[in-house]
């Protein structure tokens, strides 16, 4: 659908997003990978883009993904500033709430003019009734003031029971405090998400502070280049843009504090069945955290370590004048699993015991695998079978012990949509 979208938002006059003036603001473009032919893609578009005083949009259905028009259809032509947002770009779900909204200012933008906007969070009176409100990704209810109603795909394939069946049971406005509470997608973890649903919390903390968000426990959805089933954090101050979409098996390890007192979360499985996801929410008075922090350099005066901490240096780094600065040294962090090969750090290997059979390995689709109840990863012919020991690639069963001689790599599910 989103692919006829993007074809006829062109034939309405929407370039590329990647084309708008202010696109390397967001994303730079690695025009070394490019197909040559397909250049001028890629290209800002100074003169000719009018963005109408509208946000750029990583979520947007006109965003080229990672590695469009990649000359090996693996390297990236298209590396998001904020690596958060990476596996955000090159959606083809929908138009997003800018993308209509983009339409909307070009084309409609003196409709409901005369009347006073009662819509909340950044949501606007619909051009063809104004007593509606279009509401951004997430939001719903008459004024935008409420989560969107959640979808089931069960429920809307049997269109008999629908009537007699509730919705799906998901999503929520929640009203934090000082202690955790705790969200999880649909059926988490076990037997997990269905494919086609859709479920959406607002997450209000008290005046004046704001919202932190922890994942915590198992993670696991279809890992795909682009997300199709993810969950989505928007923190930042503009709720009208798309968040953070997270994906695949590794699941996001920064403490997330929103910029505002409210928050989104969004939970949406397009394609598969999976684990999901689980977190813990609370009011904070923390500074905002809604990013991590680039790649910076810092120099000991044995070594210059690009990118990493190097634990092997007992002199403390000097930081290079940067704005972003290194925490102080923490523990080593645990083994990444109990057993079928985990690692620690960047470094070294750990607990390379097999894991036992698990009895929900069969329940688990996207070729995902339980190893001794813990998320067990990628795609893998090695891990396509649920009656033998199991280790985690890209460690290999050799007699019950779990070996590897390379690095973790991600293998993504190539996915044409
Ligand atoms: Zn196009």
């Amino acid at each position: 659908m989103g692919v006829i979208e993007h074809e006829i938002g062109h034939a309405l006059g929407l370039w590329h997003e990647q084309s708008r003036p202010d696109a390397l603001g967001y994303v730079t473009i690695e025009r070394d990978f490019i197909l040559p032919s397909y250049i001028s893609d890629f290209l800002q578009r100074d003169d000719e883009i009018d963005t109408l005083g509208i946000p750029y949009d990583l979520g947007s259905v006109m965003h080229y993904g990672s590695t469009a028009f990649s000359v090996d259809q693996k390297s990236k032509t298209v590396v998001t500033r904020d690596s958060l947002y990476q596996q955000t770009i090159g959606q083809r779900e929908k138009l997003s709430f800018y993308d209509v909204a983009t339409i909307n200012t070009a084309y409609c933008k003196d409709e409901c003019k005369t009347e006073k906007t009662k819509c909340e969070y950044g949501g606007y009176m619909r051009p063809s009734k104004c007593s509606e409100c279009l509401c951004p990704d997430g939001l719903g209810g008459e004024r935008c003031e409420k989560n969107e109603e959640p979808r089931s795909g069960f429920f809307v394939v049997c269109s008999l029971y629908s009537l007699l069946l509730p919705e799906a049971e998901c999503g929520g406005v929640i009203s934090l405090t000082d202690e955790w509470t705790t969200v999880e997608s649909p059926n988490y973890p076990d037997p997990g998400y269905e494919a086609d649903q859709k479920c959406s919390w607002l997450l209000k903390s008290p005046k004046g502070k704001r919202v932190e968000i922890e994942f915590i426990e198992d993670f696991s959805f279809l890992c795909t280049s682009t997300c199709v089933d993810f969950v989505e954090l928007k923190i930042s101050d503009d709720l009208r843009n798309t968040g953070f979409r997270f994906c695949c098996y590794d699941k996001p390890e920064i403490s997330f504090v929103s910029q505002t007192d409210t928050a989104i979360v969004i939970f949406r499985s397009q394609l598969s069945a999976d684990i999901g996801f689980k977190i813990q929410i609370r009011s904070t008075d923390a500074e905002a955290r809604t990013t991590i922090a680039p790649t910076i350099i810092t120099t000991t005066s044995e070594s210059t370590v690009l990118g990493y901490r190097n634990p092997y240096f007992s002199v403390a780094p000097i930081t290079v004048d940067t704005p972003n600065v290194w925490a102080d040294w923490g523990e080593w962090s645990q083994c990444s699993r109990t057993c079928g090969g985990g690692r620690r750090q960047e470094f070294g290997t750990c607990n390379l015991k097999a894991c036992p059979v698990d009895k929900h390995c069969a329940k688990l689709l996207s070729n995902n695998r339980l190893c001794n109840g813990k998320v067990c990863t990628k795609n893998d012919i090695s891990i396509s079978s649920c009656d033998a020991p199991q280790c985690c690639p890209p460690f290999q069963n050799v007699d019950g012990m779990c070996q590897s001689d390379q690095d973790a790599q991600h293998d993504e599910l190539w996915l044409s949509i």
